[in-house]
């Protein structure tokens, strides 16, 4: 049933805009957190991780905020902004592999990959070294425009000599990993990442303007577009230009998109730590989208950019799956979102309107792909054909699955749930990932095409 799906999927043609970076990837071991440990001191660590800070300015930031991500075994993101910390990093640490990273150059990889009809991939910078990490396939493109026309090359064919690169850096931690911060002796409690993002002037979050014109060209060619990176968007430039600029520029790139033909927009909504940066892209983006997709951390803070700080404060605290539904239909029926996603560790959700054109049991099916197919990048590190989803296939549910719904159940009958379409499936999870970056991505890619797959079947796309 998910290998029919996906042949259904890959029928589709996706654009994907707009972030890409390099990922240069260190897997952490117990020796090297206690080296960072000792390069500062236990007791200062420790201060700096009360002060909890939301950027990275000094090393000890850095090291603060890891140590944090180790003791909760959370994925977490923290930008860098101090450009010159760079040389810091690279005397510290050698990288263990350079990949493709950001969510728009992993969803089109992946695609790619899976053989899908087109993949049209746009992102503002693209340099040699970026160009090279894309996936050498014949339905991979990237939009150039020449003597006033549309070209779609491969991107390695389309680099630009000059353009800047964003060079994420990225800790790969294990479950059981065990140090010490002092007296105290901490095992990691899950495998997940600790991402340091570039966010620096020169990188921007844009549609190019001789390319804008042609966005409407765009629309009319494929079935779907998953838009993703408004996190990098930073709240002022020196050059004048703030948010506020560049998210009327996104507003009108969706509309643009959407011009001549009613095309689907999924937004996968990642980590804003800046709470007014956050509030800005959810108030000015998730009403013109038509599918959002969010992990479990986000939720909570999303409901609480738009004023439900109690609720936002009960999923922090106790993390219940009928908060979690709540929240999931506060936020459709406020933004009037066709369809919201929430991928958690332990499992995945949909929340739509009553007067969705799929079952519910489709529903569960979209998501049913969407889990094996990121249990078959977390058992291969990567996805590089459509046959390999018999490899997640294999994977099987984790052992809080039945937990899981039996809660959801409970909340769907307490709750009013007849004007709402909610399904859930629990994870299938593997135990030791290979890596565990750009599963979020996968769930979200394999949700969204899924959805679109089915809405054209019924004719309703
Ligand atoms: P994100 O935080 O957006 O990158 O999403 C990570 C998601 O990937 C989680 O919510 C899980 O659903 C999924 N995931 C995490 N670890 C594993 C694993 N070891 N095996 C399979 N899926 C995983």
């Amino acid at each position: 049933m998910v290998r029919e799906l996906l042949e259904k999927a890959r029928e589709l043609s996706i654009y994907t805009a707009y972030n890409t970076n390099v990922d240069a990837i260190v897997y952490l071991n117990d020796e090297i957190i206690q080296k960072l440990i000792a390069e500062f001191g236990a007791e200062a660590v420790r201060r700096r991780m009360d002060e909890y800070p939301r950027e990275i300015n000094e090393p000890l930031d850095f090291v603060a905020r890891l140590v944090h991500a180790l003791k909760t075994g959370k994925p977490m993101a923290v930008p860098l902004v101090n450009e010159e910390l760079q040389p810091w990093f690279d005397s510290h640490f050698n990288y263990d592999v350079e990949r493709m990273g950001g969510q728009a150059g992993i969803i089109a990889n992946l695609l790619a990959n899976l053989d899908f009809r087109e993949v049209l991939v746009y992102t503002p910078h693209l340099a040699k070294r970026q160009a090279e990490m894309f996936v050498k396939k014949p339905n991979l493109f990237y939009p150039v425009v020449e003597d006033g026309k549309l070209l779609l090359k491969h991107p390695w064919e389309a680099y630009r000599e000059n353009d800047p690169v964003k060079v994420n850096r990225i800790f790969e931690f294990r479950a059981g990993t065990t140090f010490r911060l002092g007296s105290e002796t901490i095992t990691v409690p899950f495998s997940g990442r600790f991402i340091v993002s570039a966010r620096f002037e020169s990188i921007r979050i844009y549609t190019e303007p001789a390319l804008k014109p042609f966005l409407p060209e765009i629309g009319q060619r494929i079935d779907g577009a998953i838009l993703s990176g408004y996190q990098g968007i930073k709240l002022r430039y020196s050059d004048g230009k703030d948010a506020n600029y560049y998210l009327r520029e996104a507003k009108k790139d969706i509309l643009l998109l959407k011009r001549e033909k009613d095309v689907k927009v999924h937004l996968e909504f990642a980590s804003i730590q800046n709470r007014e940066l956050r509030k800005k892209v959810i108030y000015n983006l998730f009403p013109l989208v038509d599918s959002v997709g969010m992990d479990e951390a986000e939720i909570a803070y999303v409901l609480s950019a738009l004023g439900y700080d109690k609720l936002a404060d009960r999923i922090f605290t106790y993390n219940r799956i009928e908060d979690t539904v709540l929240g999931g239909k506060i936020l459709i029926d406020e933004m009037n979102l066709e369809l919201l996603q929430i991928h958690t560790i332990y499992y995945i959700m949909y929340i739509a309107h009553a007067d969705n054109p799929l079952s519910e049991a489709e529903l569960r099916n979209s998501l049913e792909l969407a889990t094996t197919l990121a249990a078959s990048r977390a058992s291969l590190g990567d996805v590089t054909s459509p046959d390999q989803i018999s490899v997640g296939m294999s994977v099987p549910y984790n052992e809080r699955g039945e937990y899981v719904k039996l809660r959801f159940e409970e909340a769907k009958r307490k709750q009013r749930s007849r004007e709402y379409k909610l399904v859930i499936i629990p994870t299938r999870l593997v135990p030791k990932p290979v890596s565990t970056v750009g599963l979020g991505d996968t769930i979200s890619t394999g949700a969204f095409t899924s959805y679109l797959a089915m809405l054209k079947e019924k004719g309703a796309l």
